[in-house]
């Protein structure tokens, strides 16, 4: 037998077990540790995962990002006048958040920058909401979650909110973000039509 990574037990073995990803469970048989359940992914795994929970059309992942109520009662404005849920708006905006902004030659100024006027202009106790996304959304999240060296994959959803909600903002405008208002609106407004 092998040491378990997780536990340290001598309790490592080859068979039938199960995986939980997001709200589903994975079964495969691989080596995992009879004591704790663990299992040691590796990228072969990873992949027969990935490809399993991609063939979901419905969300599977929850996302448990906290935002203040002065952000959370922005975000519900703007999500009704994009004529979106909250949950499709705070998804919208994580969409454009990393494939977009994340390209911009400025990010990591911006990222900072923005981030921290959004926090400043909507302080407060923060609470928890949960989103769902699906798994295509989630593999995003994740890589930038490892990218940036965040704790959690939430953390994403709540820069990604917050950074949109600053640029959408005209009081919080920075100049360098105008070009990319106009670009989320449009993003949205497309995103708003499909669903
Ligand atoms: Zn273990």
């Amino acid at each position: 037998m092998n040491i378990c990574a997780s536990c340290n037990s001598d309790s490592v073995v080859f068979g039938k077990t199960k995986i939980k990803v997001g709200r589903e469970i994975f079964e495969t048989k691989a080596e995992h540790c009879e004591k704790c359940g663990h299992v040691a992914i590796g990228p072969q795994l990873q992949a027969e995962i990935d490809k399993w929970a991609l063939g979901f059309s419905k969300s599977i992942v929850e996302l448990q990002p906290y935002f203040s109520e002065a952000m959370l009662n922005r975000v519900t404005d703007l999500a009704r006048m994009f004529n979106l849920s909250k949950s499709e708006f705070m998804k919208v905006c994580t969409v454009f958040f990393l494939l977009r902004l994340t390209r911009n030659e400025n990010f990591k100024t911006l990222r900072t920058e923005v981030i921290r006027r959004a926090q400043a202009k909507y302080q407060g106790k923060r609470e928890k909401v949960c989103v769902p996304i699906k798994y295509q959304l989630f593999k995003k999240v994740d890589l930038y979650t490892r990218v940036w060296k965040l704790e959690y994959e939430a953390n994403v959803m709540e820069e990604a909110v917050q950074f949109c909600v600053a640029i959408l903002d005209h009081r919080a405008q920075i100049e360098e973000t105008k070009r990319q208002r106009a670009a989320l609106i449009n993003f949205v407004r497309s995103h708003a039509m499909a669903s």
